[in-house]
């Protein structure tokens, strides 16, 4: 298994919940090294470009407006097979489906406002650690 390199956010609803630091312990509970951190609070044109491939998706518009709403950590987390171990430790998109004791199970609101981001792959993290942190040596 290879060192990996992926993007995560922690998303307006659970910045405002006062969720950030109970998110950040299960990263480092799981070993997920954070290499570089961010709070942005994006414009709405920032999160339509991080979201472009949903452009025609017909959640694009609310996803966009509850992205720029306020104030995300964005952080590139460093592990062996990170991509996917981030994307079991959030768990499913719609918490309501997600499994006992994922992030988005446990402080997920909503389809939409469902806490956290994590990369889906190899490609999309490069792009999206790219578009964050432009400075930052790639995959
Ligand atoms: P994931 O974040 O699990 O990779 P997607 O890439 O499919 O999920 O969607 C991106 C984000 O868009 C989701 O995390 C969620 O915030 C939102 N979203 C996805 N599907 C819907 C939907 N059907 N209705 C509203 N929001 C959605
Ligand atoms: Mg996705």
């Amino acid at each position: 298994m290879a060192i990996e390199r992926t993007l995560t956010i922690i998303k307006p609803d659970a910045m405002a919940a006062g969720h950030a630091g109970d998110i950040i312990r299960l990263f480092e509970a799981n070993h997920f090294k954070i290499v570089a951190a961010r709070l942005v609070h994006l414009t709405k044109k920032e999160a339509e470009g991080f979201y472009a491939v949903h452009v025609d998706k017909p959640f694009f518009d609310s996803l966009t407006a509850f992205m720029s709403s306020g104030p995300a950590l964005v952080m590139v987390l460093e592990a062996e097979n990170v991509i996917a171990r981030l994307r079991e430790v959030m768990g499913a998109t719609d918490p309501a489906k997600a499994a006992p004791g994922t992030i988005r199970k446990l402080y997920g609101s909503s389809l939409e406002r469902n806490c956290v981001h994590g990369s889906d792959a190899l490609q999309t993290a490069a792009f999206e650690i790219g578009y964050f942190f432009p400075g930052v040596e790639l995959i």
